[in-house]
Formats: C-alpha cells, sequence, structure tokens
C-alpha cells in the first residue's frame, strides 16, 4: 500500500464515521478555551472539565485573572498535573493579553505562541478549533498513532509529526484530522493493547499489517 493510499483510506473511514469530531474540552469563549487547552498538558480533558468552571466563574476574562495571584488561581486547580506552573502560566497569558492585545485572546498565530504558557501545540490547537486554521497539533495521541498507523515513518519527534501529517493531509481536513487522530487514540488505539479487533482502519494500518505477518509465520 502506497502512503497515499493509506492517507487516502485514514480520512475516508473518519470522514464517514466522524464527521462531526471536535474536542472534549468545554469552551464558550477564545479565553475559555486558552484556560483549558493550558490546564491540559498531562491532564485528561475529563479533570479539565471538571476543574474549569469553578475558576473561570471567578475570573471569567483575561482582565479578572490578571488580577488576582497566582496564589489564588492555584487554589482552583491544584487538581490538575503540575498546578503551579499552570498557575504562574494562567497569570502571566492573561497579563500579556491585557497589556499587548487590549484583552483579547489573539487571533494571530505568532501573538498566540507569544503567550506563557502557549506552546506549539497549545497555539495549534488555538487557531485550528477557533479559526479553522490548517495547523496540526501533535499531543502524545497523535503522535503514537500516526506512527502505528503508518501515516508517519517512526518519527522521533511531534515536530517531525506535524509536518508530516501537514504535508499529506488536505488542508481543509487538517483541524478535523486532530480530532480524529486523538480520539482514536484515546478510545481505540490505546498506548498498551490497541483495541485492533474494535478497529475500522486495520485495513489501512501498517501495525495491524505486521502483527498479522507475525502471527501467520508462527
Ligand atoms: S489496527 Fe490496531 S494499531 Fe492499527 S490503528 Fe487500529 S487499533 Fe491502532
Amino acid at each position: 500500500m502506497t502512503k497515499k493510499q493509506r492517507y487516502e483510506g485514514v480520512i475516508r473511514y473518519f470522514l464517514e464515521h466522524n464527521p462531526n469530531a471536535q474536542t472534549e474540552l468545554i469552551y464558550h469563549t477564545p479565553f475559555e478555551l486558552l484556560v483549558a487547552v493550558i490546564l491540559s498538558a498531562q491532564c485528561t480533558d475529563k479533570r479539565v472539565n471538571m476543574v474549569a468552571p469553578d475558576l473561570l466563574r471567578a475570573f471569567p476574562t483575561p482582565t479578572k485573572m490578571s488580577e488576582t495571584t497566582e496564589e489564588e488561581i492555584y487554589e482552583y486547580i491544584k487538581s490538575v498535573s503540575y498546578p503551579n506552573n499552570k498557575a504562574r502560566h494562567l497569570l502571566a497569558a492573561s497579563q500579556r493579553i491585557v497589556n499587548e492585545y487590549g484583552g483579547e485572546v489573539p487571533s494571530d498565530y505568532d501573538a498566540m505562541l507569544s503567550l506563557p504558557g502557549v506552546g506549539r501545540k497549545t497555539a495549534n490547537v488555538m487557531v485550528s478549533v477557533l479559526w479553522n486554521e490548517p495547523r496540526m497539533a501533535v499531543d502524545t495521541h497523535v503522535f503514537r498513532v500516526s506512527n502505528r498507523i503508518g501515516l508517519t515513518n517512526n518519527s522521533k519527534t511531534p515536530y517531525e509529526t506535524e509536518m508530516e501529517l501537514t504535508r499529506n493531509i488536505p488542508e481543509e481536513y487538517i483541524p478535523q484530522a486532530h480530532h480524529w487522530l486523538i480520539l482514536h487514540g484515546r478510545y481505540v488505539c490505546i498506548a498498551r493493547n490497541p483495541k485492533c479487533k474494535d478497529c475500522g482502519i486495520t485495513e489501512f494500518c501498517k501495525y495491524y499489517a505486521s502483527k498479522m505477518k507475525d502471527s501467520d509465520g508462527k
């Protein structure tokens, strides 16, 4: 199977079976999404969705959050991973949004990337989810699943994965493909013991093909 056929097969499958894939993080404004994405690093979306509402009720805007302290933010988020760092980043990002961007989360990619606590993955999630820009955010699921299926060629870094997926997935599907791969990695192609018997893309999966070949040879 050529790489092109693999990509086409996988995209066709997800378009048919999950045409409305979207983030599981709950948000209503760009600021709420920013807060949720910063909180979600190394943490489950489920936990973030439990913690974020109270934090955002107390500090609903960048202005409100910029006027508080790390310690106060920490009290709301202490059950997520790395709460100290995240409290520091949320405060500093809010202050920068207020001081540099008039209190509105910037829509420009480089401006987004300049915010404290916002790396490439977070910036890509923000612009693709909010503004449908063709940027692929690579988290641990996207990284693992892409290598397993063979969409990437034993990629060594998230950046390599991002570049290869972006080169091969048509632009109009990139924002959605991010969610397809995350959800597939979260519920089917899990880290240990992927659930291949429940998977709809076995015929396009490199890992599955090699597993079948090994079991034939036994
Ligand atoms: S066949 Fe197995 S390894 Fe391949 S994508 Fe599906 S669950 Fe993952």
